[in-house]
Formats: C-alpha cells, sequence, structure tokens
C-alpha cells in the first residue's frame, strides 16, 4: 500500500492483520548490458535519478501558475531535471552510462503510473496526494481487505460471476414508467439473462471497461461530456511475470538485479531488443521465485505469445545481464493479463495529456433523475487524489455511498415533516 498516514485502508487492515513496511533491499546490484557490474558513481547518479520523480513534484508545487504545465508529458519535464542533475554532479560518466540510467529511472516511473512518461502529464505530480510513511506491505494479499469489507453484508445480497450488461436508469425516459427504480441487466455465468430493478446503482468498474462499454451499457447514454471525461482519463497497464526454478542460481544479496541498458545494445542483442530494453530489473518474488515487472510496452509487445516462448526470452535477457549463459530456462512461468482481462482491460489510471480533476469528476458525476442521483460511479480512477490506489477506490466507493445516505436521510426528514 502506498503510504500509511491518513490512509483508510491501511488503518482497516492493520486493525485486523499483521501489515509489514516494504523491507525488501532498496540496493542490491546494477548492471550493465555489457554483462559487468556497473561503478560506484553510476549508482550514486542512480539514486539521484530516482530522486528526481519526489523532485518533480516540488519543482510543480513551485510553479506561478501550475496550469502552464497542461501540455506538457512528464518526460519532457524529466528531461529538464535531468540535464540539470548532470550538469551539477559533473560525472566523469561516458554518455552512454547515463543515457541508461535516465532510461533505467523512466521504466521505474512508468511502473508507478501504469503507462510510459511519454504519455503521462506532468500535472499527475501536482494532483495526485502523496501520504507519508512508506509503502506498507500486507503478507496475505490485499484481497483480505475485501473480505473485511464485506463481513457484514448478507451472502445472498452479492451476486458473483454476473456480468452487468445494461443499466436502465431513467425509467420514464425508456418506457414512460416513472417508477424512479433502475433496470439491471446482467449475464449469469451459465448464459441466463437476468433483470433486477434498484433505487440506485454504483457503478465500481475499472476506466477501461467504462470506456468500452459505456455506449452499450447506459439506456439512455452518458452525455456527450460526460462520454467525452470517461474517454479522455488515462488508463495504463502494469503486469507481472513470476518465474519459477527448481533451484536458486543467484546470491540473495545481489537483488534486486538492476539492468543498465547501454544505447549500443541493439546491434548486438538482435532478438527483439526494443521491448528488452523496458525491463529494468529482476527482484526475487519468494524461495526460487524470480519476479519482473512488465510496464505498458512491454505488456502490449509480448503478452500474446506464448508463455513458454517468453520464458525463453527473458532468459536470454537474465544470462546476459548476469553474464552467466548457463542460467536455466524457469521450470514454471506466470503471467498477469490485466489489460487482456475482459474484466479489467488494464491495471490502474493515469493522468493523461489534457486530463485535469475536472475530468475524473465530470466523468464520473451521477445520473440524476428530477434531480436524485440514479447511477453513481466510483472506483480508483475517479477519485482525484488517490486515483491508481486500493485507499482511493476505497475512498471513492464511501464517497458515492455518503451520497445515497444523504437522499435517504432528506427522504426520511421530509416524510417526518409530512
Ligand atoms: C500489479 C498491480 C499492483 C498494484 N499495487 C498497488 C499497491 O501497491 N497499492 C495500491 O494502493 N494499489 C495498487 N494497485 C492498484 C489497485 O489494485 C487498484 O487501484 C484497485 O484495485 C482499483 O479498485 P477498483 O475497485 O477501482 O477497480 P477494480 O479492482 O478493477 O474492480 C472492478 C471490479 O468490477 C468488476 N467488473 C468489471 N466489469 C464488470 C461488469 N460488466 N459487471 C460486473 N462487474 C464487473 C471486475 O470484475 C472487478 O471486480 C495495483 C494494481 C496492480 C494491477
Amino acid at each position: 500500500m502506498h503510504g500509511i498516514k491518513g490512509n483508510p485502508a491501511y488503518w482497516l487492515l492493520s486493525q485486523n492483520f499483521p501489515v509489514s513496511m516494504d523491507n525488501r533491499n532498496a540496493n542490491g546490484s546494477i548492471h550493465l548490458s555489457s554483462g559487468n557490474p556497473a561503478d560506484g558513481e553510476a549508482g550514486r547518479l542512480l539514486l539521484d535519478a530516482e530522486e528526481l520523480y519526489d523532485n518533480l513534484n516540488e519543482q510543480l508545487m513551485a510553479m506561478d501558475n501550475p496550469n502552464s504545465a497542461k501540455n506538457t508529458v512528464l518526460i519532457e519535464e524529466a528531461k529538464i531535471l535531468w540535464a540539470k542533475k548532470l550538469k551539477s554532479r559533473n560525472t566523469t560518466l561516458k554518455d552512454a552510462v547515463t543515457d541508461a540510467i535516465f532510461h533505467y529511472t523512466m521504466i521505474q516511473w512508468s511502473m508507478e503510473d501504469g503507462e510510459r512518461a511519454q504519455n503521462v502529464s506532468v500535472l499527475a505530480y501536482l494532483y495526485y496526494r502523496y501520504l507519508e510513511g512508506g509503502d506498507a506491505f500486507v503478507p496475505q494479499g490485499l484481497s483480505v481487505l475485501l473480505e473485511l469489507l464485506q463481513k457484514d453484508i448478507p451472502e445472498d445480497a452479492v451476486i458473483l460471476e454476473a456480468e452487468v450488461t445494461k443499466i436502465n436508469w431513467d425509467s420514464l425516459e425508456v418506457d414512460g414508467n416513472a417508477s424512479g427504480k433502475v433496470d439491471v441487466e446482467y449475464i449469469t455465468s451459465d448464459g441466463s439473462k437476468i433483470e433486477i430493478d434498484a433505487d440506485h446503482v454504483i457503478v465500481t468498474v475499472s476506466i477501461g471497461v467504462l470506456q468500452k462499454h459505456h455506449r452499450s451499457m447506459f439506456v439512455p447514454n452518458l452525455s456527450k461530456r460526460q462520454s467525452k471525461a470517461v474517454e479522455k482519463i488515462g488508463f495504463g497497464i502494469v503486469n507481472r511475470i513470476f518465474l519459477h526454478y527448481e533451484e536458486k542460481f543467484w546470491n540473495e544479496q545481489d537483488f534486486p538485479y538492476r539492468f543498465l541498458w547501454d544505447s549500443n545494445i541493439e546491434k548486438d542483442f538482435k532478438e527483439d531488443a526494443h521491448w528488452f530494453r523496458e525491463i529494468s530489473e529482476v527482484e526475487i518474488y519468494k524461495g526460487s521465485i524470480l519476479l519482473i515487472w512488465a510496464n505498458a510496452y512491454v505488456s502490449r509487445e509480448v503478452f500474446d505469445l506464448p508463455d513458454k516462448e517468453i520464458g525463453r526470452r527473458i532468459t536470454l535477457l537474465l544470462r546476459r545481464f548476469m553474464g552467466n549463459d548457463s542460467i536455466p530456462f524457469p521450470s514454471d512461468l506466470l503471467l498477469t493479463r490485466w489489460h487482456k482481462n475482459d474484466h479489467f482491460l488494464g491495471s490502474y489510471s493515469y493522468f493523461a495529456l489534457g486530463q485535469t480533476p475536472a475530468t475524473q469528476r465530470i466523468a464520473s458525476s451521477p445520473l440524476r433523475v428530477n434531480g436524485i442521483p440514479k447511477v453513481l460511479f466510483s472506483g480508483e480512477a475517479t477519485h482525484v487524489g488517490r486515483y491508481s490506489t486500493v485507499d482511493g477506490a476505497y475512498r471513492s466507493g464511501r464517497r458515492e455511498a455518503r451520497r445515497i445516505i444523504n437522499v435517504a436521510a432528506k427522504e426520511s426528514a421530509t416524510n417526518r415533516a409530512d
């Protein structure tokens, strides 16, 4: 979990489960694509480069008119900061190495943002709210949060393995019936089509699912303004590649094992070098399982290949950087493919170029009938300060639930007055 101070998801979890701070070895080792370890200066510069991420936020805060950054992508700002940093460091490292460090940093950023810095708006760093306290780690996995939240919900109130396909939200406009109910149509896993009606509906599908289906899902359609806002929000991809080995072939203290791609690599590392270059490190997941994080670019480029082929190519990569041609192929390989899963279509949202907090607000404005919110929208992408996070998703759900409670409270006050 990203940040703990003022994080309601962390608070809830820590009251009920052991939660530790993320104490993975931050340093590990750094290697050049020639297979040789990078020297100490490269390591120090790499730490400097990683700091740029925090600086970016501070620099934007210091701007007189942050809106002037509206049309800038993250990589442009990063290049300026990097050039300044290099100048102040007076480094003796060759350009190929300093470029490789910058490239490494950009890959790390693409993992945080879910998209490459070429596509992320620099405004993200003005509006995203950092929470202090470091990253917390939940050994049981974050699904325990769901278990906690659904504890008080009666089991028969939850319908699983059912896909909502249609939401008829304005009964008056749809069938001339002024019931005020929202008709929800869903399809069960055996293909049956079922309709239920509701006083209010909170839509929590990912922004990727909403972007793909809003035109067929809502009757009547979302307004043009709202559709445009929904479509403007960035939705990123981050995946994980787990490599399982019969036995370890590594020294634990070398991990995370970081890759610095020097710019001459293509000529002697021909096989699809372009996507290899977007992989920046391998870490130990646990025991004899290694983990590689794949950014949007890697996911789009190679995740259509069969697992075995991906395993083979990654082995070439490891052999190269670890300088060891006898590294075995993994005995098993597991990839998450969030962007290929019809119920997610990506991982988490990012601030796309041209997006502002207003985009998120418009995209998630409730659909009202006679002023009453009938269909409401939550999910991480709708939360201005904490988009892309679990606590953002949780907060946004509470926000919409409160909206419904307010309607109910008003109705009951009116009834009492009558
Ligand atoms: C690899 C990875 C690592 C991450 N690490 C962190 C982290 O360390 N900290 C952090 O805070 N966040 C992290 N996140 C982000 C976090 O997981 C998401 O922000 C959060 O899960 C979003 O929750 P959500 O409820 O908005 O959407 P989702 O989790 O996408 O939930 C949407 C739900 O809608 C369902 N659905 C979709 N379509 C339909 C339909 N038609 N009918 C019915 N149901 C439908 C889906 O099945 C799903 O259950 C990570 C994400 C990934 C992928």
